[in-house]
């Protein structure tokens, strides 16, 4: 397959690259040292479009492709691998379902301001006792007299939690029927009942906001209804396949931002008379941490591009997510090593880009759970 990019696609990347030397990487060791979530940096990347990349310009999306988006993910996670997971949670998690599963009316209403940039959104699948297996919600969504839904529960580790607008949220509307009876739903932030807890306190990605959704009694117009009752599960799970791509695109731009700091500093660092990148120990490694990221690489794009051409990618954003998460662990733990003492101490990128990197493995399924999508698909 063939990753020469087009003007357009060169476009994004050049946008995405100025901001983050302009407005990410000067502010970023502050940032992510005091966990500081910073709503105007947000708003003017918004403000760019990048919350409409490859949704159509009828709802104010710029329609380009989704290796746009996923190449501009991976831009940022260069400079701030927070960022890049901020703007995956309003594509790949609310924008996109609402594009894909919503009615004409909640497109309007709630696609076009998510892609104009005025609204950030949100996703909310996490509960306490169901991490993994989702299918184990106890957030329950009954019915009134007027059709119209009641909301009662809370999920927990939601990225975007308290700062978006617009949340893709899930519940049971019918408990004896397990994953069939997972319904989803269009909230907004200020419907009444609806309120935030605890903000997570994390290992890393510390310049994104992680909070607890909480609803208690909140009422849900019919019409805020996503797709069918019952198919929530299956909305929540596609949506994942796509999320998985962005996750993949964010691994890859740590791991190159670890690779090149490791690169400046080996060639910096003087020891025995000469820089350390001239033991071989040291540039075989280098070596050995490039080859591992051009292999994720071809993966993350290969399921972007399937994503886009309307072929089934479930299996190849799976494979994808977890090479892509398993390499930028290694890369990010070796460049530590290659910085020594000095990848152990907070003042330098090194230890940020490992504490980063770990999430990658973790988030939008775990890389056990990506085991269990490939392997599902060969014992088929
Ligand atoms: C920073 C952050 C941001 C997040 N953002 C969001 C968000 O925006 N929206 C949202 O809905 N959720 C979000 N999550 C939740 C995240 O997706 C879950 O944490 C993740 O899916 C794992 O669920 P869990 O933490 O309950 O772990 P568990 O499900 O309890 O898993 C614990 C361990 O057991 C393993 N395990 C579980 N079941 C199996 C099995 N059948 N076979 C083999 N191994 C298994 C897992 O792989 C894992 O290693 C976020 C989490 C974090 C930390």
């Amino acid at each position: 397959m063939d990753f020469e990019l087009d003007d357009v696609q060169q476009e994004f990347v050049r946008l995405a690259h100025n901001f983050g030397e302009k407005k990410l990487a000067p502010t970023i060791m502050e940032r992510d040292h005091k966990g500081i979530y910073d709503e105007n940096l947000i708003q003017e990347l918004l403000d760019m479009g990048m919350g409409g990349i490859y949704f159509p310009e009828q709802y104010a999306g710029a329609e380009a492709d989704v290796l746009s988006y996923i190449l501009v993910v991976e831009e940022l996670a260069k400079y701030d691998a927070g960022v890049s997971i901020t703007l995956s949670g309003t594509v790949s998690l609310c924008a996109n379902p609402i594009w894909q599963f919503g009615t004409d009316a909640q497109k309007e209403k709630y696609l076009t301001p998510l892609c104009e940039g005025t609204k950030l959104g949100a996703f909310g699948l996490t509960e306490p006792n169901a991490g993994t297996d989702a299918s184990g919600q106890q957030t329950v969504a009954t019915k009134d007299e007027n059709g119209d839904y009641i909301l009662n529960g809370s999920k927990i580790f939601i990225t975007n939690g308290g700062a978006a607008d617009i949340y893709v949220v899930f519940a049971m509307t019918d408990k004896s029927k397990g994953n069939h009876g997972i319904t989803a739903f269009i909230i907004e932030k200020d419907m009444p009942g609806f309120t935030f807890g605890k903000k997570e306190d994390k290992m890393g990605i510390h310049t994104s906001q992680t909070e607890e959704l909480i609803f208690q009694d909140v009422k849900v117009p019919k019409e805020n209804l996503l797709g069918q009752e019952g198919k929530g599960f299956k909305i929540a799970m596609m949506t994942l396949d796509g999320g998985r791509i962005g996750v993949a695109a964010q691994a890859l731009g740590i791991a190159e931002a670890a690779l090149a700091d490791a690169v400046e500093y080996s060639k910096q660092r003087v020891q025995f008379g000469r820089p350390i990148c001239k033991f071989q120990s040291v540039s075989f490694k280098l070596a050995d941490m490039k080859m591992q990221i051009e292999a994720a690489r071809n993966l993350v794009y290969k399921a972007a591009t399937r994503k886009q051409a309307g072929i089934p990618f479930s299996i190849d954003a799976a494979i994808a997510k977890r090479v892509a998460s398993d390499v930028a662990m290694r890369v990010s733990t070796e460049a530590v090593q290659i910085f020594g003492g000095y990848g152990y101490s907070e003042e330098y990128p090194a230890a940020r880009h490992m504490r980063d990197a770990k999430i990658t493995q973790i988030y939008e399924g775990t890389n056990e759970v990506q085991l269990m999508v490939t392997a599902g698909s060969l014992l088929r």
